[in-house]
């Protein structure tokens, strides 16, 4: 039985790189006749996929392994707190569940090789992550971020963190250039999201690295609006990728979850710290969905792109539309970054309105019948929002204004519903 678990265990190492070691079982693990010393798994278990796979592969397999204690094919859901040791300190790499779950495990390995990334640390949602990389930083040290951002991002960094000593600055990144005035001996992170939410900007996540790699400042992108089927911003440069894993990665509106990625082992170290100590964990079923939500990232993703460059075009010539934001535009600011960095255009539109008031914005909104009136995004159905008075309007008026948030912006996640009855269900709308 030994001899047997152990070449399922080096079967499965060659191929898939396992996410859970095959414990020498005593009493509660996996295969029940394993004895002798106990394999502790490291903190930032995960490993990285063989480089062999292709993306499509990786969101099936990466990281993953059947349970060896049965043959489940799929991850089982690992519904328990704490773990059984044979003696103090003999146990095989778990001990609490805020530290250590195999499900949890299972999907930070699958998320590191999805971002060619070596550690994948999970949240219970995006800004639990946020959070945790607020918490590497000092009172005194600066942040330089991006002014385009979503709008819980930008009420946790000014309500949370600037209290507690922390210092700001919102600036444009259309030019990695516009961020050298903000840098100074304490800025410590700069912070990218791309694609922006809701505008849609495109920062060059290369040249900001560059810049930041020649000062030592860390670089962390917001990856949530491309996901790593569009983008992998540490194959840029980035040292740290944050996702709200609620998005595309779930995929169906059904979990909120958070994710960080980082190659570095010394971060990695630091954030497990924080996700311990802090335990802003996911539970194990979370992480479930998301694994399994993972397994069509890459079938959604490209028939979201497809759908969203359909209805960006046909919005352009829609009446009662204003301007039509869409990074595939080859007019749309900075579009040949976003051609050179992300490997598709993404799933999301926004539109003004000629009538550019919360009324008119209103009156559109409440009309949709497909399109669901709704926060979030990144599901497999297609959602419709009011950024102005939903996912931000924790920032001030005057401020989003200035960021061309305008009243009448509507945001869409354009899902992987059939086309034609999208288009429709927009035509209606906005003809009242
Ligand atoms: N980052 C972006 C770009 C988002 O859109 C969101 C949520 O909408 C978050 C982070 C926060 O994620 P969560 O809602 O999972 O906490």
């Amino acid at each position: 039985m030994n001899a047997v678990c152990y070449q399922i265990n080096s079967w499965f190492s060659l191929v898939l790189g396992p996410v859970f070691p095959i414990p020498n079982v005593g009493r509660t693990g996996f295969c029940p006749a394993l004895t002798g010393e106990t394999e502790k798994l490291p903190l930032g278990q995960p490993k990285s996929a063989p480089p062999i796979m292709e993306f499509g592969t990786k969101v099936i397999h990466a990281g993953l392994s059947p349970d060896p204690s049965t043959g489940a094919v799929m991850t089982p859901i690992y519904q328990t707190s704490t773990y059984a040791q044979a003696a103090p300190g003999d146990h095989q790499g778990y001990e609490y569940a805020r530290t250590q779950n195999p499900t949890r495990t299972a999907l930070e390995a699958n998320l590191a090789a999805l971002e060619n990334g070596k550690h994948g640390i999970c949240f219970g949602s995006g800004l639990a992550a946020v959070d945790a990389v607020l918490k590497l930083l000092e009172p005194g040290d600066e942040v330089v971020s991006t002014n385009d951002l979503y709008g819980g991002t930008f009420r946790s960094f000014t309500k949370i963190f600037e209290p507690l000593g922390i210092n700001f600055h919102f600036v444009g990144m259309d030019a990695p250039e516009r961020i050298l005035p903000f840098l100074n001996d304490q800025t410590k992170l700069i912070w990218v999201e791309t694609p922006s939410n809701p505008m849609l900007n495109i920062i060059d996540i290369a040249g900001v690295c560059a810049m930041a790699k020649e000062r030592g400042i860390t670089v962390v992108v917001d990856n949530t609006f491309a996901s790593p089927y569009l983008q992998t911003p540490l194959d840029l440069g980035a040292d740290i990728v944050l996702h709200s894993a609620t998005k595309y990665l779930g995929g169906h509106s059904d979990v909120v979850h958070g994710a960080l990625i980082v190659n570095d082992d010394t971060l990695a170290d630091r954030l497990h710290f924080v996700q311990n100590n802090t335990g802003a964990v996911p539970g194990p079923l979370d992480c479930f969905l998301v694994l399994r939500g993972i397994k069509t990232l890459h079938l959604r993703m490209q028939r979201a792109c497809e759908n969203a460059e359909e209805i960006a075009a046909w919005l352009q010539d829609a009446k009662g539309v204003s301007k039509v934001f869409y990074p595939g535009f080859k007019n749309h600011p900075n579009h040949d970054v976003a051609a050179r960095q992300m490997r598709g255009f993404g799933g999301m539109v926004s539109f003004t309105l000629d009538d550019d008031t919360l009324a008119g914005a209103s009156a559109v909104l409440s009309r949709t019948k497909v399109f669901t009136l709704a926060e979030s995004l990144g599901g497999v159905e297609s959602l419709i929002g009011h950024p102005a008075t939903m996912t931000h309007a924790s920032i001030p008026r005057e401020q989003r204004i200035k960021n061309g948030l305008t009243d009448s912006l509507i945001r869409l996640s354009v899902g992987v519903e059939d086309v034609r009855d999208l288009i429709d269900d927009l035509e209606q709308a906005l003809k009242g």
